[in-house]
């Protein structure tokens, strides 16, 4: 159905995609991940000419679509898209936004517009929403328009930049969900996300982009279970870590705060899990010398769900669990939260450090 070959596209000096080779069947559904910056959105904007490579060849539906003559509407038709920011018509309303490109473009009359318009609508859930301006509507409803407003058009491929990247956390489910339901009807679909759950568990093959090439793609076992290559490792493991270094005790609260959120959510941890993570993580930088400096480490197995909590100090930090014991009410609750807490020296890749270990029980 597509066809990427030596792909390039340089902007100015920067030469973001050096050599993309990338082939996409029908009934696919390819999640592509990796590093911010490593040119995900624009080999998606490549794909539909919303940028003009500077090398190689893109052939849609058989069709060299870097020729002179090429038919953009034609190409934008087949293969639509679904942005970050939704893009809706914010002065139409829903059904409009929906019916406008069916007249213009399929030259569909308005009744038959609206009629497959409400079908779509009814399939992303939203029927009761057609006369409603876009204004009205949440994160998470402007999406699923935005992709029922994608449809209207027949695609036979749909690309997907960060669905549910814009989204408050709570609201990134029922777009997933929605998005779900095309994979199952067999929909080709390309999507850009750091969802990897619903990379992990939805897609048929996981691409992992970096330094501007397709630097690993496989199965989504396989990326996720076994990569087989160093840097797309070291991706799959941080990501499945919440990390966040600690400079010193005057540290940013909130900003780890709402990094923690994200993460939990994104791992679609239930909420007894959430709220025993944050109360772990509160409850340790309690007995924790911050002075000079932590790195914290949440890390679960996908397999046994087991989560834990890991902060690494200087090497010659003092026990911090003999001094916190003494020390009364944040230590009690760790106990009650944990079912171990250690200490001791380990080898990490830049030397030597004190590692506290908390092991949460399990929910
Ligand atoms: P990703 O989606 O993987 O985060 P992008 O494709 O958005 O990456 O961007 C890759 C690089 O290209 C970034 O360094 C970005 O700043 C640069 N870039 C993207 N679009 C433009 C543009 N229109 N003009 C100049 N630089 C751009
Ligand atoms: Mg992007």
């Amino acid at each position: 159905m597509i066809k990427i070959e030596h792909l390039q596209k340089s902007f100015h000096n920067l030469q973001v995609l050096k050599d993309v080779n990338l082939s996409i069947e029908k009934g696919e559904v390819i999640s592509i991940i990796g590093p911010s910056g490593t040119g995900k959105s624009t080999l998606l904007r490549c794909m539909n000419l919303l940028e003009r490579p500077t090398g190689g060849k893109i052939t849609v539906f058989g069709e060299d679509i870097l020729a002179p003559k090429m038919d953009i509407t034609g190409l934008r038709r087949r293969m639509g898209m679904v942005f970050q920011n939704f893009n809706l018509f914010n002065h139409l309303s829903v059904l409009d936004n929906l019916c406008i490109a069916q007249q213009d473009i399929l030259k569909r009359p308005r009744e038959q517009a609206e009629e497959r318009a409400m079908e779509l609508l009814k399939m992303v859930g939203l029927a009761e929403k057609a006369q409603t301006m876009p204004s009205q509507l949440s994160g998470g409803q402007k999406q699923r328009v935005a992709i029922a407003r994608a449809l209207a058009m027949d695609p036979e491929v749909l690309l997907f930049d960060e669905p549910t990247s814009a989204l408050d956390p709570t609201m990134v489910g029922e777009v997933l969900g929605v998005m779900r339901e095309l994979a199952k009807m067999g929909l080709t679909m390309v999507i850009v996300t750091h969802e990897m759950d619903f990379a992990r568990h939805v897609s048929t093959r996981v691409v992992y982009m970096d330094q501007g090439v397709v630097y690993e793609d496989g199965t989504p076992e396989q990326i996720f279970e076994h990569p087989q290559r160093e840097r797309t490792r070291m991706f799959i493991h941080r990501v499945r870590h919440f990390q966040f270094s600690i400079e010193n005790s005057q540290f940013d609260f909130y900003k780890m705060w709402e990094d923690l959120d994200r993460f939990t959510h994104r791992h679609l941890f239930d909420a007894k899990e959430i709220h025993d993570i944050l109360h772990l993580v509160e409850e340790s930088l309690q007995v924790v010398p911050l002075d000079r400096g932590a790195e914290l480490i949440l890390s679960y197995s996908e397999k046994t769900y087991d989560k834990a909590l890991e902060i690494l100090l200087p090497a010659d930090t003092p026990s911090v669990l003999q001094a916190a014991h003494g020390d009364g009410i944040s230590f009690s609750i760790l106990e009650g939260l944990c079912s171990s807490m250690t200490e001791g020296l380990v080898d990490t890749f830049d030397g030597k450090r004190f590692r506290l270990l908390f092991e949460l029980k399990r929910a």
